[in-house]
């Protein structure tokens, strides 16, 4: 037998009962003939005290070690720990299995560098930190298991090996063994599938699934993820927000206890026109107010050559009185190679201090501070240029400067959708339109006028959800007919052979009385990484992939060695 109890079980009610424990040792306190040490597994941490006669051999941190004892009262009591009232005074101990000298503390602020953790993920996994985080990840995944099911939906399995296309991101490919010179790709979501089960008449489905893309990884970003893929049919956008934004409040509510308020719907045109950016973190205000106008006005020399001119105002921005912390904050910002922004601080003695940039004076700057109703203290930043450049380099001011003033209180989530998002965007480099969500998202009704010879003014019927700055799901009510899909293609660019050889299955399912459907999908590693206020994914996946693509425990990708590329054909 290898234990009557685990490690985190015994209590002061046990007292004088005989028990066998098992753990791994996480510490050994020499006091000469009696040691203490801390055994611990899964469940929790149990002190036992050992004469050092009952020893053959010395102990190390990580031994694994089964003991036989008695649980007795501990002198000096630690309420931290959940059996910190009891110890165990041991009678006999086996080793089940030794350790090597560790390579990092198996401590929660560990001194592992992530390259050696992830080298011994294993013994990662042992720290509380990560064991939490899957404990969590797992509690949530049945949670959204459980709710999605008592609301009608059903788990379906969809093909992981299906084709390549070129439509989205970048697939892996897998070669065929049996099928000479073809390939498979590895799925980047269940896309089709999914809608191909509407059209099969299941009415709501739901999918935690794996999906692949074969991108640049990153640290909120992994090239083999889960996602949450949901449809339903018989939906619009309407019910598909309400349904979802009851399933987020029901998982805060249930993990955090977090009550989230109704989360507001906002335009893609105003998202980027208000914040520069479709993911927009709304926890702290700094609204971009537009000032074209006023230039034009007062006739502002150089900027009134420019398509934007945009601003924010900081208010009360008392930290920062001198030319060099100002610039301070924008180090990051000169990363970008964008100068073309001026700040001006409004001093308590109502002086200002300014940029330094050949057209800018007091008087221009007294302009600015007067239309932005500014009071000392407040500091404004206002960049100009190209309307998308000009949009994207205050929106990364704005998040400096949040992040330098501590404006982002990390323990609040703000939700908000994202909607009425452009069908296309036009790819110059490929001189042709790219979908902004995919290929099989509907247009709005009301736009449909524009489809066939505007479609850059035609807007869709997708919408992401984004929680505090990051895109957390997105999705779309679909097209159901065949004409309409059709259209699509063609302003994709693809020609007539290529919708046949890779989307005839599903133009034709379209047309045996396809139903209206949509739906959503989840980036699940992400949820779980931001409803628990981390900043690294890697953190709630078990065994990830670093931001280099690579599992360095497993060495993957890897070589293969010439027998097998010539089984499948590579060479
Ligand atoms: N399949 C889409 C994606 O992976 C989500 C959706 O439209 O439901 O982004």
């Amino acid at each position: 037998m290898y234990r009557t109890h685990n490690c985190g079980e015994l209590r002061k009610k046990d007292i004088g009962e005989k028990v066998i424990l098992s753990g791994w040792i996480q510490n050994i306190r020499n006091f000469g003939s009696l040691f203490f040490i801390d055994i611990r597994d899964y469940f929790g941490i149990t002190q036992i005290i050992l004469s050092k006669s009952l020893l053959t051999i010395s102990l190390g941190k990580e031994f694994l070690i089964r003991i036989n004892g008695e649980v007795i009262e501990r002198l000096s009591k630690n309420y931290n720990l959940n059996t910190g009232e009891i110890e165990i005074k041991v009678s006999k101990i086996d080793i089940l299995n030794s350790s090597l000298p560790l390579p990092f503390s198996i401590i929660d602020k560990t001194d592992g560098s992530e390259e050696n953790r992830m080298t011994h993920r294993y013994l990662d996994i042992r720290r509380n930190l990560i064991k939490k985080n899957l404990i969590m990840r797992h509690k949530i995944f049945l949670m959204i298991r459980n709710f999605l099911s008592m609301k009608g939906f059903i788990e379906v399995e969809t093909p992981v090996l299906i084709n390549h296309t070129s439509e989205g991101a970048r697939s892996f490919v897998v070669p065929s063994r049996n099928h000479v010179g073809k390939f498979y790709a590895l799925s980047q979501s269940p896309q089709l599938f999914k809608q191909l089960l509407m059209i099969g008449g299941i009415d709501k489905y739901f999918q935690i699934v794996k999906c692949f893309r074969d991108e640049d990884a990153r640290s909120d970003r992994q090239i083999e993820f889960t996602q949450l893929d949901c449809e339903m049919s018989f939906v619009n956008e309407n019910d598909v927000l309400i349904f979802f934004e009851y399933f987020i409040k029901h998982i805060f509510n249930n993990i955090k206890n977090i009550k989230l308020d109704t989360f507001p719907k906002i335009s893609y045109f105003d998202a980027i026109k208000m914040y520069g950016t479709d993911s927009p973190d709304i926890r702290f205000g700094m609204k971009f107010c537009e000032l074209n106008d006023l230039v034009h006005k007062k006739e502002i020399n150089y900027l009134i050559k420019q398509e934007l001119i945009v601003g924010i105002k900081i208010k009360k921005c008392k930290c920062f009185y001198t030319y060099d912390n100002i610039n301070s904050i924008l180090d990051n910002i000169k990363k970008l190679n964008n100068e073309n922004f001026f700040w001006i601080k409004y001093l308590p003695d109502k002086t200002f201090i300014y940029s330094n940039k050949s057209f800018i004076n007091k008087e221009i700057c007294s302009i600015f501070i007067e239309y932005f109703q500014s009071n000392p203290d407040d500091l404004l930043f206002i960049s100009y240029g190209e309307k998308k450049d000009a949009r994207n380099l205050l929106h990364k001011i704005r998040l400096e400067i949040a992040n330098c003033l501590n404006l982002i209180n990390k323990k609040i989530f703000k939700p908000l959708w994202i909607k009425d998002i452009p069908l296309f965007e036009w790819e110059e480099k490929n001189n042709r339109y790219k979908s902004m969500h995919h290929p099989f998202t509907s247009p709005k009704e009301e736009d449909l006028q524009y489809l066939e010879n505007n479609p850059e003014n035609v807007r869709s019927k997708s919408y992401d959800l984004v929680i505090n700055g990051t895109e957390i799901g997105s999705g779309s009510i679909r097209i159901y007919k065949k004409k309409i899909q059709n259209i699509i293609f063609k302003h994709l660019g693809l020609s007539k052979k290529e919708i046949e050889s890779n989307f005839s299955f599903f133009t034709k399912a379209l047309t045996y009385g396809a139903p209206p459907h949509g739906g959503i999908a989840f980036g699940l590693d992400r949820l779980i990484n931001l409803i628990e206020g981390d900043e690294d994914i890697k953190n709630f996946i078990a065994f990830p992939k670093n931001n280099d693509g690579k599992d360095i425990m497993i060495n993957t990708p890897s070589s293969l060695d010439m027998d097998k590329l010539k089984e499948l054909y590579l060479r």
